[in-house]
């Protein structure tokens, strides 16, 4: 049920820049809690780069929660387990159990999930949701904080709201008129990515999991997306002089079977299957957490204040986080500024958390010779804990 007194006192809309996975999926928490939402869109249409993503308990629980247990259970792939495994010998390093286990433990699933397949979900449901307006071709350009509300002009013109939440990415604008400009900076690793359609690949060549094979400078992470039907692969490598950060850039295939000469002969076989047509490659950039992500009426959701590297699988999930969080914030909170001093504050240490765990995994991974003997001895119960801790978080009662 809509609250009332939030309408009230949300009487323009909340703006939201960028509609991506965190922007569409704030709009959607926000929606829910009575709010009407702009979503502003910088590309033409709503769109995600072919490759999958894994979505764990803990942001499921906010996506169910805005009605989208059905819709991405029709496309989604649910793992049996993860598994780290030696890139040489193949040996299971690390075995998680997913399925069922997660259900029964925190009450929600693992999914693997096409990223077009969730853009596509997300964009349906907020179509249907009479509270929330999108615009696309609407690249938000200016940003005018005017205390009782705030002003932007966008490509597709200027609209006023009660409150602006820039969910624009690394690049963000937003954050940009809040706190300057700052580089990010690059981690020195470089991620490939591909999907493989599973008519192409032998039979159980790919184990129904999320798997890691890790080895020294570099690691390869493959899962089905898409009920089962396409083989995603994300494959890291430490690499100097290549920082182009796009996913739309070609990579070639003979660079990658180079990459992972000499690794497990199943890996081979994947990539020796990759349509080179498919390939990318794209050099990823963080930056250390910041010290606040709001000022008056405008604040900052997902990658746009904490950038995730990729090696916890968390980034997104953070992005859906944070917006169930802030939306139950905006609800509980009248006053916007108090409401996303509290949102802050909630979220900060968290993603916090992520990002440096994510920044150590690149480090783990990677590791080499008697580092990585100890690490393989060390790994199980340790990774054990870390998921437990991430996977209980409750983005739903976290503002209780
Ligand atoms: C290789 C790799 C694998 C990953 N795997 C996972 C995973 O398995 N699980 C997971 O949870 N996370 C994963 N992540 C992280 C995840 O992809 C990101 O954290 C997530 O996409 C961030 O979402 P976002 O909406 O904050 O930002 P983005 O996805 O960057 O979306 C920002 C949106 O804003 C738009 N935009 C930008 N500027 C403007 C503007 N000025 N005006 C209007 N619109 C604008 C953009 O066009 C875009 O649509 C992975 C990342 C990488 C690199």
């Amino acid at each position: 049920m809509p609250d009332r007194k939030l309408q009230e006192r949300h009487s323009t809309p909340l703006l939201v820049a960028g509609g991506g996975i965190g922007g569409l999926a704030a709009a959607l928490a926000l929606a829910k809690q009575g709010c009407d939402v702009s979503v502003f869109e910088r590309a033409g249409e709503f769109s995600e780069i072919g490759a999958g993503i894994q979505l764990s308990p803990n942001c499921l629980k906010a996506l169910f929660d805005v009605g989208l247990e059905e819709p991405l259970r029709e496309v989604a792939f649910v793992p049996a387990g993860g598994e780290m495994r030696d890139w040489k010998s193949g040996r299971v390093i690390v075995a998680n159990e997913f399925g069922d286990y997660l259900v029964e433990r925190y009450g929600y699933p693992y999914f693997h999930v096409h990223r077009a397949d969730l853009i596509n979900v997300l964009v349906d449901a907020a179509k249907a949701d009479g509270r929330i307006e999108l615009h696309v071709a609407a690249a938000v350009r200016a940003v005018d904080d005017r205390g009782d509300s705030v002003h932007i002009d966008t490509d597709a013109g200027s609209f006023e709201g009660a409150a602006l939440i820039g969910a624009d990415g690394i690049q963000s604008l937003v954050r940009e008129h809040l706190f300057g400009p700052a580089d990010p900076s690059f981690t020195g690793n470089v991620a490939w990515r591909a999907l493989v359609p599973v008519s192409k690949l032998p039979t159980d060549l790919i184990r129904p999991m999320a798997t890691a094979w890790w080895g020294p400078g570099k690691h390869f992470v493959h899962y089905y997306v898409r009920r089962g039907e396409l083989v995603n692969c994300v494959c890291v490598v430490e690499k100097d002089g290549w920082e182009v950060e796009s996913w739309t850039e070609r990579g070639e295939l003979a660079e990658l079977r180079r990459d992972f000469a000499g690794w497990h002969p199943d890996l081979g076989q994947l990539i020796d299957n990759i349509d080179e047509g498919s390939l990318f490659k794209w050099a990823l950039f963080d930056r250390p957490p910041m010290p606040a992500w709001s000022r008056n009426r405008v604040t900052l959701l997902g990658d746009a204040c904490h950038p995730t590297l990729p090696f916890m699988a968390q980034g997104a999930a953070m992005a859906i986080e944070d917006g169930a969080v802030l939306a139950r914030c905006l609800a509980s909170v009248g006053d916007v500024d108090a409401a996303f001093k509290r949102y802050e504050s909630l979220r900060m240490a968290r993603t916090a958390g992520v990002q440096h765990g994510s920044r150590r995994n690149a480090r783990v991974f990677h590791m080499r010779g008697i580092n990585a003997r100890l690490r393989n001895l060390a790994a199980g119960r340790a990774s054990g804990n870390s998921l437990d801790k991430l996977f209980r978080y409750d983005p739903l009662s976290a503002a209780d």
